[in-house]
């Protein structure tokens, strides 16, 4: 291959696209006398993708701002690009547990009239067959394993995942071992904590000197509901409940065409109360008598949970070494004020592919050529929009009013009055996890989180509002050969066994919102351990993220396995 693309989200689908164009428009110049250098000609292009197929594992909300891909093809809609529906109408909602109060005016971030409410998975399915038009190839099922790197540590592309490998580790009748795709130029477009993307840049510190990413963790249902309960074309968010002030938090609720509404709860994964449950916190919210009354006597018809980058500008790695780039959501391109990341990862992936034809044109893919990338972006819109944002996260450290205060300096001097908080995250969120003092975090709650008491009841899963775990991921159709090694490396067992549980009460029980990880009795020593039930995985990565001792390490699964997210 010339270039190799690991994921086929909305980052790389575009940037291959985008190349494809580029390249023909390159080559014409060239023979029209225009430009005087080398034309390129058709390059072996492949996009990996470790889903079933393309969208397979594509979960967003999604409101999505066309920018990007109007860049891309100023025509989407009448080349079919699958949009849902117009947003017409825009609500931000604080909810205390019993009431809600609508914002007079909706702040200017969260205002979307005339974007665009889609489904993700179907947009990324619609660009998968635009791509292969132009002549891409795609490989789904393809899972990309490991990063390759030459004897100076340039990336030269990277070696897919075995298949038919038993859960003893041992080769069955279907055997086909992974194989090495070799590329001039390898682009990460992983989303959120990609497993090679979070080898490579260990491996080369291409987070060296930056801030600690963080991370918050969306859960999503999608819901048929009543005719005339929620409007197409609405768009709400919400703060407040049943977050706890110290818990960066919200929901959404999109209200798609023929009834069906997509809903969500976002909780930041640098949460400090170790009994956090983010699919219990969205069960919760869902009970909101305001929630509730537009749910009822509706059906949920779809899962999914996935986290997202929340950590902005200051987060972003390296975007470039020798061979590689990094893109989307796994070079922390999201907009974490607007909770918008499908444009930024769109115009990410069109700005590496025009770096890229430079780079083939001087036949250099070294980072003397590949560091354009990173201009490029510094130039670009994506820059003119998080850089003004680039600590709305890191306040929330601070709690949500003290948050909410500096986002509105921050709207107001257009991110000048940085200063005022923290404009970076002093620990990785995992960190600030407290050890608990019995059954409660040691620090205490705080004076006005009395709602965080309420996580220390059960939710109630009434299978008519609210949904235990292990339902939800029935509803995700998430399936996994069962018949192969844990995809989730647990190094140390141990811990879990005895400091873990002592010490936070193995959180992983609770953060991982498909019920993967249960602490139970072994009958023969009468000590709780571990029990992984990794064919429920959803890809989300959060225990890869949120785990206090940092010894879960997700790898990816045999191709094809995970959820479904059609439509989502
Ligand atoms: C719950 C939620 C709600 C959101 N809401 C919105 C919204 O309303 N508006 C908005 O603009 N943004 C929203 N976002 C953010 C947006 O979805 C992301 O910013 C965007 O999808 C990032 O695109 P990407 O291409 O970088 O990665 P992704 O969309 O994550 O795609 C990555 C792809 O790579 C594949 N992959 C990963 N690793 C490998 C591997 N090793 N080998 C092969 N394939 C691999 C994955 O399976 C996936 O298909 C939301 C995100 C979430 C999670």
């Amino acid at each position: 291959m010339d270039v190799v693309f690991v994921g086929a989200g909305p980052a790389n689908l575009a940037a291959a696209l985008h190349l494809k164009n580029e390249i023909k428009k390159h080559d014409e110049l060239v023979d029209r006398g225009i430009k005087h250098t080398k034309k390129i000609g058709d390059l072996e292009i492949a996009i990996v993708e470790k889903g079933s197929f393309i969208g397979a594992h594509i979960l967003s909300g999604a409101v999505m701002d066309p920018l990007a891909l109007r860049e891309l093809m100023p025509d989407f809609l009448d080349q079919g690009c699958p949009v849902d529906t117009v947003v017409t109408e825009d609500a931000a909602w604080y909810l205390t547990s019993t009431k809600k109060f609508t914002a007079p005016i909706t702040p200017p971030p969260l205002r979307n009239k005339g974007k665009y409410i889609i489904s993700l998975s179907k947009v990324c399915e619609w660009l998968g067959e635009k791509c292969e038009e132009a002549g891409i190839n795609i490989f789904p099922e393809f899972p990309a394993a490991e990063v390759l790197y030459d004897d100076r540590d340039a990336v030269i592309g990277v070696r897919t995942g075995d298949k038919g490998i038993d859960k003893d580790g041992k080769k069955k009748a279907n055997y086909e071992p992974g194989v090495d795709l070799l590329a001039k130029v390898t682009v990460l477009g992983e989303g959120s904590r990609g497993s090679l993307a979070k080898q490579l840049i260990a491996r080369l510190g291409l987070d060296h000197g930056k801030d600690h990413q963080a991370y918050s963790l969306g859960v999503k249902e999608l819901w048929e509901v009543s005719a005339g309960n929620f409007a197409e074309g609405m768009v709400v968010h919400t703060l407040g409940f049943p977050s706890d002030t110290q818990t960066y938090g919200g929901g959404w609720i999109y209200g798609m065409k023929n009834n069906v509404v997509s809903i969500g709860y976002v909780t930041g994964l640098d949460y400090v109360d170790p009994l956090i449950d983010p699919h219990a916190e969205f069960q919760r919210f869902k009970t909101h008598p305001e929630i509730a009354k537009i749910l009822a006597r509706g059906k949920m018809i779809k899962y999914g949970a996935k986290t997202i980058n929340t950590g902005g500008y200051y987060t972003m790695p390296r975007l470039y070494a020798d061979g590689v780039l990094l893109v989307g959501d796994s070079a922390s391109m999201l907009n974490g004020q607007r909770i918008k990341g499908i444009h930024t990862a769109m115009k990410s992936g069109m700005l590496a592919a025009e770096t890229i034809v430079g780079a083939f044109e001087h036949e250099d893919f070294s980072v003397r050529t590949l560091k354009h990338f990173e201009e490029k972006v510094n130039m670009s819109w994506i820059y003119d929009e998080l850089y003004p944002v680039r600590n709305f996260h890191a306040a929330f450290q601070k709690g949500r009013w003290s948050a909410l205060i500096n986002t509105g300096l921050q709207f107001l001097t257009r991110g000048l009055a940085w200063g005022f908080m923290p404009k970076e995250h002093h620990v990785p969120g995992y960190e600030r996890m407290q050890q608990l003092n019995g059954d409660r975090p040691r620090g205490g709650l705080g004076p006005s989180d009395h709602l965080a008491t309420d996580r220390y009841q059960r939710v109630p899963f009434d299978k008519e509002i609210t949904f235990d775990k292990v339902t939800d991921v029935f509803y995700g159709a998430v399936a996994h050969d069962e018949d192969q090694p844990s995809h989730l490396h647990v190094l140390d067992t141990e811990i879990c066994a005895t400091r873990c549980a002592e010490e936070y009460g193995n959180p992983c029980q609770r953060f991982c919102p498909a019920a993967v990880y249960e602490m139970e009795e072994n009958s023969a020593t009468g000590r709780r351990e571990l029990k992984v039930n990794f064919s429920n995985c959803v890809h989300c990565k959060t225990c890869d993220i949120a785990d206090p001792y940092q010894i879960i390490n997700w790898v990816t699964p045999e191709g094809g396995g995970g959820p479904n997210y059609k439509g989502m």
